[in-house]
């Protein structure tokens, strides 16, 4: 079975379990983080049911015409709809009622999958909001959505939700350990993102590497409350995270060092982002209080709340070095 099939297990058998009989409904919402394998599922249960020789229990073979089809996009009564730049636009939806309205091409089945269905435009949303109510034939609609509190509430209310748990923090390292990534780096992603194709493109990336080294001198200096920290962030800081994402990712990386410390301090040692640091997370220990570090982290946690609302990434970074400059 496909990874991401196979960690959503529970999901999957409940599927299966519905496809077998015959009660698959005309509109699911499936909701969760970047990386749970909501697409993945959505061609699973698109496969169990267009799949030639299905399994007992409900489970597509994953090997006939029907299967191979599906999980490579090429199958004309699965179709799929992603966001057209920014947002999924009405003509989008529009195409696909028009496609939805012509019998299947194959057979009278069809799925449509739309990803970021919160991208939706006002327009998109009703023009499909029509469609949900009186669903034309076989069709089944599977929403998936990042963030499930930005689609229309009436469409919710017409669509059955799943939710989809991030993956255990020990099986994505394991995963990353097996696509080659070492161990090390593996352990620091799995705390950073829980979208593993992000994870393996960051591990090769260059750039990476040096926003987690920048960081690194960064929180040096912080923990030894040197002024210089101040100017390092117009010297090296910036230079290295210039756009929003990068700034986001910045602070995260800053927060897990932090979190590190607390579990190290507390003796929670297997779950440490940096593993491989642990003799100067064992100094950092021994000159900071758990009451100290905490306070650091409460910090940290509310520049995040500031760079979330969009104030300037630079000034943030002062005010961080600021207020842990004045803790005793
Ligand atoms: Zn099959």
């Amino acid at each position: 079975m496909v990874a991401g099939v196979n960690q959503q297990r529970e999901i999957s058998d409940l599927f299966a379990r519905t496809i077998e009989k015959q009660q698959l409904g005309h509109a699911y919402v499936f909701e969760g983080a970047a990386g749970t394998g909501k697409k993945m599922m959505a061609l699973w249960v698109a496969s169990s049911l267009f799949c030639e020789q299905r399994q007992a229990g409900g489970f597509p073979c994953g090997e006939c015409a029907n299967c191979v089809r599906i999980n490579t996009h090429q199958h004309p009564d699965v179709v799929e709809v992603a966001p057209d730049g920014n947002s999924i636009k009405v003509d989008q939806v529009r195409e696909l009622k028009a496609e939805f309205s012509k019998s299947g091409v194959e057979s009278n089945r069809k799925v449509f999958i739309i990803e970021d269905a919160e991208k939706m435009t006002a327009g998109a949303a009703n023009s499909l909001l029509k469609f949900l109510e009186e669903p034309e034939g076989d069709v089944t609609a599977f929403l998936l959505t990042t963030a499930k509190n930005r689609l229309l509430p009436t469409i919710l209310s017409r669509c059955q939700e799943v939710h989809f748990s991030p993956f255990p923090k020990d099986q994505r390292r394991k995963e990353l350990e097996e696509k080659g990534v070492s161990s090390s780096k593996a352990a620091l992603l799995v705390h950073l993102t829980q979208d593993m194709e992000k994870a393996v493109e960051w591990s090769e990336d260059e750039w990476f590497q040096s926003a987690v080294d920048t960081i690194l001198r960064f929180r040096a200096l912080l923990d030894r409350k040197d002024p210089q920290a101040f100017v390092f962030i117009q010297t090296d800081l910036m230079p290295v995270f210039k756009e929003r994402p990068q700034q986001e990712l910045a602070l995260e990386l800053l927060l897990t060092c932090y979190r590190d410390l607390l579990n190290y301090h507390y003796n929670r040692k297997e779950d440490l982002a940096f593993p491989q640091r642990q003799a100067e997370l064992e100094a950092a220990s021994n000159s900071f209080s758990g009451r100290q570090i905490v306070h650091t982290l409460t910090v940290l946690l509310e520049s995040r709340k500031m760079l979330d609302s969009y104030v300037a990434a630079q000034g943030v970074f002062e005010q961080i070095v600021l207020k842990l400059m004045d803790t005793k």
